[in-house]
């Protein structure tokens, strides 16, 4: 591919990617989440972006995590498995919180020069979530089997 159509297709990738109608998934409506929790948490004072990522389906799944947070382009990344009906809606709110929290408590370094994510500070945000003790006990319970299920476990599961 050329340089230049390369760049156009890129650049039409990013427009689809930050087109509101992609944040809609099944049964969660992403960008609906965020404006609510930036309103409930943030007086609707940030400006971030949201997309998907992943497959919706247990069994093509490669990733280890459920959402992440690029500081550098302020997007968050949500994991397509969070989109289906087993999952409860306040574990959705809560793993978007915790991605909007990384932006408000940045990482820190330690006076020995080492990188602190989830540091205090980032800790005691976090704790404002309502519900923050339920949906950690949600994901204590369910996050190994959400994140280590496979193809054939699932098909003996439902035989
Ligand atoms: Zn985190």
């Amino acid at each position: 591919m050329k340089l230049f159509s390369l760049w156009k297709f890129l650049g039409l990738r990013r427009k689809m990617v930050a087109h509101p109608m992609s944040l809609q998934g099944n049964h969660v409506d992403l960008q609906a989440v965020y404006d609510r929790l930036n309103r409930l948490y943030f007086s609707g004072r940030l400006k971030l972006t949201l997309s998907w990522f992943g497959n919706a389906s247990r069994s093509v799944r490669s990733s280890r995590t459920l959402g992440s947070y690029n500081q550098v382009t302020r997007h968050i990344k949500i994991h397509r498995i969070l989109d289906h009906p087993e999952i409860p809606s306040y574990f959705v709110d809560y793993v978007v919180y915790h991605e909007m929290v990384h932006h408000v408590c940045p990482p820190k370094r330690s006076l020995y020069g080492k990188r602190s994510v989830h540091h205090p500070k980032y800790q005691e945000r976090e704790r404002q979530f309502v519900g923050y003790c339920v949906a950690k006990a949600w994901e204590k319970k369910n996050l190994r089997q959400l994140l280590n299920a496979r193809p054939i476990e699932e098909l003996y599961g439902r035989a």
